[in-house]
């Protein structure tokens, strides 16, 4: 086994901790997929306190798509409501909404500069989200261009992503790349943290759980509700009876209970599921009860909150990431030769 040099061993104790940046959009309230795919692994990163974090509420991502501007705001306000009841500290972490930090969308411009038309046509979100659409605007287009300078503005260097957002990460370490050889090393490449929580499909069993297909369950949603729409979700197509032998592992319930049931019950659904002894709704209570145990702290925080405490602290984190902001644009304004003034 080798010995680690006194060397090695400074540099470890000087190493900077890393800056972890994690963007999410407004889409109204926080679903479970939210909740069990990313916010609750923010939590963990936050209350561990090994790196700093910061956390975007994404709103100038939301216009790429027709949207009404009044119901934005309110689900920017319920967004962050939700993410402050979900444990995400402001007085622990960074949290702020893009748009309160203008630089973001200044950012953006610049690094369009050096991002290859061809990058962005081959984006499968941008495929996605604009096929067969009447109206598919020109941001749809160009913002994955806005989520490499989210990103690069607080020179990030490391990013939680889902598989589906790796594509929009690499462009980012593309785009740092191009910058800095052409205007001199500036931006680290951000590098991807994976996500090992399991997927958490809609209530539909078929595609990935999103408030624009309507198979989600909010996280605050009342009790009765949760339970009604719990108990509609799609599990093993081939259990018919209760005396037909199911399939857990492709069962979207089974991996809920993953997420949220302790170890003994997953194995007992596991044993009950395929000894066909548990009907799918006997399963779904057990599930619901463990999701309530979770989230009655949550919900109990959520009535404590104030929209006054939530605007304040959404202020004060504008704040702290426009310090960064500010300083990093005066970098790049200075490496590509923009502006008349010193600041
Ligand atoms: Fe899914 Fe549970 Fe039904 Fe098995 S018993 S198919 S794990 S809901």
């Amino acid at each position: 086994m080798s010995q680690q040099s006194p060397l090695a061993s400074t540099l470890d104790m000087t190493k900077k901790p890393a800056r972890v940046f994690s963007g999410i959009q407004p889409t109204g309230e926080l679903h479970l997929g939210n909740y069990l795919g990313a916010v609750r692994t923010w939590r963990a990163q936050v209350e561990e306190g090994k790196d700093e974090t910061m956390f975007c509420i994404v709103d100038a991502h939301a216009i790429t798509v027709p949207y009404e501007a009044a119901e934005l705001r309110a689900k920017i306000d319920a967004f962050a409501i939700d993410l402050i009841a979900c444990g995400i500290d402001p007085e622990k972490t960074t949290l702020f909404v893009q748009s309160d930090v203008r630089e973001h969308t200044e950012l953006a411009w610049y690094l369009a500069s050096v991002t290859p038309y061809g990058d962005l046509g081959r984006m499968t979100q941008f495929k996605d989200k604009g096929e067969g659409k009447e109206f598919v605007s020109a941001a749809l287009f160009t913002y994955p261009v806005l989520m490499s300078a989210d990103i690069l503005l607080y020179k990030a260097t490391v990013v939680p992503v889902g598989e589906d957002q790796v594509q929009h990460l690499e462009l980012a370490r593309e785009t740092a790349r191009r910058f800095n050889h052409r205007f001199g090393e500036l931006f680290p490449e951000p590098k991807p943290r994976l996500s090992n929580t399991p997927r958490i499909m809609g209530l539909d069993g078929d595609s990935k759980m999103s408030k624009s297909k309507g198979n989600t369950i909010s996280l605050f949603e009342p009790k009765e509700e949760f339970w009604n729409k719990l108990r509609t979700a799609f599990t093993d197509p081939q259990r018919l009876r209760k005396s037909d032998p199911g399939r857990p592992e492709i069962c979207n319930i089974y991996t809920m209970h993953k997420a949220v049931s302790p170890k003994e019950t997953q194995d007992e659904v596991v044993a009950n599921c395929t000894g066909a002894k548990w009907g799918c709704v006997e399963c779904k209570k057990v599930l619901f009860e463990n999701f309530d145990k979770e989230l009655v702290p949550l919900r109990t925080k959520r009535e404590a909150l104030s929209m006054d405490h939530v605007r304040q602290a959404l202020g004060d984190g504008a704040s702290k990431a426009r310090r960064i902001a500010v300083e990093t644009m005066k970098e790049v304004r200075s490496a590509m030769g923009l502006g008349s003034l010193s600041t």
